[in-house]
């Protein structure tokens, strides 16, 4: 089979223009050497800039130079020039150490609830287009907006909820994760996450049937969406995985959390189709460190957690390193 590297310099370069992120060669010092046409187009609203840093925001500048002098892989959130319109949004990075010292920088978008908005904005448009002044064509424009409305509502809604379990689906978590993660890199603010997954699921799938499996996540999910208090918010991260975001609190108060959902799940018992079930749960929890973590790196640790509280015995929770 072929490799990328077989690619010549001139199909590595048509391949770069058609790829959505920012990518840009840059040395040491962060003096851009070569890069494609998005990153272009986030330049073009600087045009003196000359080296990687001088596309950011002033208070993220220093961030990235501290970056550029490390010698791994670096993985961070932020705000960047992606499009012509925008001054910045939000965006994943990554600095890729490459050969003769130089370093490839790539910033992809993390979409945002202002997508959603755009596309309701430019709808609202169509919408006007149709309000013209006859009676007739006013009532078409009702229709049309009220049938538009109705199917805006559904798309968000279907986009953003696990229908099993009506708590944010994996999507929905996960962008909300990468929000935290930003917000606590620029305000060096706390946060911890917890992975939870249910024990011996399988068990329950096996010996009484996936109906009554399912009727089981969701009573899980009701205990753990109920049991948490604001701001923290749970999300179904996989099949009998959720995730759980405790904005502002260290891994001691998520451990208190966690002790307390572990207590409060043991101590329901389940009736489905004239079974009566016990269920318990092992969570893992981890603390976001800034400068360090990543949101894939905090989940991992998150996730290692949970393993070892498996490893453990189950139906209690672990701190993540
Ligand atoms: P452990 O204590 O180690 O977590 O054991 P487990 O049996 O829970 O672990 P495992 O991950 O092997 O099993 C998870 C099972 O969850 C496997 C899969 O069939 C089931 N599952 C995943 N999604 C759903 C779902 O939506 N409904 C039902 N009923 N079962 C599901
Ligand atoms: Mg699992
Ligand atoms: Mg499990």
């Amino acid at each position: 089979m072929r490799s990328i590297s077989d690619l010549s310099k001139h199909d590595l370069e048509t391949l770069f223009d058609h790829i959505q992120a920012a990518i840009a060669l840059v040395d040491r010092d962060g003096k851009l050497i070569s890069w494609n046409s998005v990153f272009e187009t986030g330049k073009r609203q600087y045009p003196n800039a000359e080296r990687l840093q001088d596309l950011f925001l002033q208070r993220d500048a220093d961030l990235v130079r501290a970056k550029l002098m490390e010698h791994d892989k670096e993985h961070w959130a932020g705000e960047f020039a992606i499009t012509e319109t925008d001054a910045a949004v939000l965006c994943d990075f990554w600095l890729i150490p490459a050969r003769n010292d130089y370093k490839i920088f790539i910033a992809e978008r993390i979409a945002t609830e202002a997508d959603a908005e755009t596309m309701v904005g430019k709808l609202r448009k169509q919408v006007r287009l149709y309000q013209v002044e006859s009676e007739y064509s006013k009532k078409l424009a009702r229709n049309k907006q009220i049938e538009m409305e109705a199917v805006l509502a559904q798309a968000q809604e279907v986009a953003h909820v696990d229908p099993l379990t009506f708590l944010p689906n994996r999507r929905t978590i996960i962008k909300d994760l990468q929000s935290e993660v930003m917000r606590a890199e620029r305000y060096r603010s706390l946060f911890s996450i917890s992975v939870v997954d249910i024990d011996n699921f399988k068990m329950i799938n096996d010996n009484y049937g996936h109906p009554v499996g399912d009727e089981v996540l969701r009573h899980v999910a009701l205990l753990l969406r109920d049991s948490i208090r604001h701001p923290d918010v749970v999300g179904r991260y996989g099949g009998e995985e959720f995730i759980i975001l405790l904005p502002n609190s260290d891994k001691h108060a998520a451990a208190e959390q966690a002790a307390r959902l572990c207590r409060e799940i043991r101590s329901h018992t389940v009736r489905s189709k004239d079974h009566e079930m016990r269920v318990s749960i092992s969570i893992g929890i981890a603390e976001f460190k800034v400068g360090e973590d990543s949101w894939h790196s905090l989940l991992k640790r998150a996730d290692n957690a949970m393993f070892t509280a498996k490893n453990n015995g189950r139906d209690r929770w672990v701190i993540g390193d």
